[in-house]
């Protein structure tokens, strides 16, 4: 089933806008609050079809969705459908952060993020690379998760000091015992399972304060998806994403020693809450030598993960030129060609 935001002054579809995170009507100017709009009750559950055609109620077009599609444009007069049978009962999410980069601000990131990258191809700019931009939601699964966690370690501390003729070095032994509670709230890990797992990790950390209560007209005119995954099928992955925050606070906690050796580390993690929430994103693909690139934005914060262009005609000029002090030469590619850049 589809469903459109129209204008309640001039019956034209209306789209979110992420500058004033209100919905706006491109014909009339006519702006609504979200928060304030009556939507569709998502706690029922409509008839899922499987259903990749439906029809645009606008222009009567069809509109060609993949399986895990929730909101998408009408190619043919860009009318904003939402899919609400793909949205509602147990598919229903419970949060949602806004867009708060426009299309506009993310294409002008992705220009100067070119500029930045000092070995992009002469030219790059100027030809027509970008193939596709387009806003996302991605689905995802937060956690709050309680972590029982028991440490048993041997520690050691070393000390040298002269005495007269001698150089003495004293070991001082310790027993470490650590019994700690820890808690973490909305833990994050995306549940699509078109993008790639460590890529999503990388345009973290969205600022969760701003989580919202789910409302259909957040998407209008953005993309979404529907989870492949749910909660318990990430549980694995969640668990070893908090592991290493829990061993990085156990190492903080213990302190002072010259050597730490653990030989027992119990964590008992649990589940205390999980919901699903959707988080904006911004995708370029361009190409470069003929292959797809993408580039990909944090639609929030506007963090950008990805690699610039790279000419590798540009790089051995740089070698050439550059040859007597190589090291250097080295060591500033391997700053161009990555690293430092995420
Ligand atoms: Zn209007
Ligand atoms: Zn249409």
């Amino acid at each position: 089933m589809l469903i459109h935001h129209t204008c309640p002054n001039c019956g034209a579809d209306m789209n979110f806008n992420s500058e004033t995170g209100m919905l706006s009507c491109d014909s009339c100017g006519h702006n609504h609050s979200v928060e304030q709009l009556e939507d569709i009750k998502l706690t029922q559950t409509f008839e899922q079809d499987d259903a990749r055609e439906y029809h645009c109620e606008n222009c009567g077009a069809v509109v060609v969705t993949d399986k895990d599609t929730t909101a998408t444009s009408c190619s043919f007069c860009g009318g904003a459908v939402i899919l609400v049978d793909r949205l509602s009962g147990e598919l229903a999410p419970v949060q949602v952060i806004p867009f708060t980069i426009s299309k506009e601000e993310a294409m002008q990131a992705f220009k100067k993020w070119c500029r930045n990258g000092r070995l992009t191809p002469k030219g790059f700019m100027t030809a027509n690379r970008v193939k596709n931009i387009t806003g996302m939601y991605v689905p995802f699964w937060m956690y709050d998760l309680n972590n029982d966690v028991e440490v048993h370690a041997k520690a050691t501390k070393v000390r040298t000091y002269t005495s007269g003729e001698y150089q003495v070095t004293e070991t001082s032994h310790y027993d470490v015992y650590r019994k700690l509670d820890i808690d973490y709230a909305k833990v994050p890990v995306d549940a699509s399972e078109k993008l790639d797992d460590q890529i999503m990790d990388k345009l973290e950390p969205y600022n969760y304060n701003d989580l919202k209560p789910f409302k259909t007209a957040y998407l209008a005119g953005y993309l979404a998806e529907k989870y492949n995954y749910n909660d318990e099928q990430l549980y694995p992955r969640v668990k070893n994403k908090v592991k290493s925050y829990i061993d990085n606070y156990i190492t903080s906690t213990i302190n002072g020693y010259t050597s730490v050796q653990y030989h027992q580390k119990n964590i008992n993690t649990k589940q205390k809450h999980s919901y699903y929430v959707l988080l904006p994103i911004w995708m370029i693909y361009y190409d470069l030598e003929k292959q797809e690139h993408n580039f990909l934005m944090n639609a929030q914060t506007g963090k950008i993960v990805g690699k610039p262009p790279v000419s590798m005609q540009k790089v051995s000029l740089w070698f050439l030129g550059l040859f007597s002090s190589s090291f250097i030469v080295l060591k500033i590619i391997a700053l161009l060609l990555g690293g430092a850049l995420w």
